[in-house]
């Protein structure tokens, strides 16, 4: 029983200094670009210059959440406040492209 409790005692900074070093501080993403105000006024400007629309072709949703979407990806060099590189989609329009993205970026690797 004595020995034991000794065991975990000396463990225990061990532990606390491993932890120390995978805490890192949080890298700039682009998911903090979507939450910056200058994302959040042009996004603003645009669905009042455009409407509250999805222009996705074939689509065209109105009144409901709108996203914008960056039509050459930040990834590839795509400029981030340019209005002419931003479409505006609704949810549903906006995860499709998302996940076909993503599946494009995944062939590509391989
Ligand atoms: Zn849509």
């Amino acid at each position: 029983m004595h020995s034991r409790s000794m065991r975990l005692r000396s463990i225990k900074p061990t532990i606390r200094q491993i932890d120390a070093r995978v805490v890192k501080p949080k890298p700039k993403t682009a998911d903090a670009f979507y939450l910056s105000p200058e994302w959040r006024s042009l996004m603003h400007r645009l669905i009042a210059e455009r409407g509250r629309r999805c222009e996705e072709v074939g689509c065209g949703r109105v009144n409901t959440r709108i996203f914008g979407d960056h039509i050459v990806e930040l990834k590839d060099g795509g400029p981030l406040l340019d209005p002419s590189n931003i479409k505006l989609l609704c949810g549903s329009c906006h995860t499709t492209k998302t996940l076909a993205q993503r599946a494009r970026r995944m062939a590509e690797r391989f």
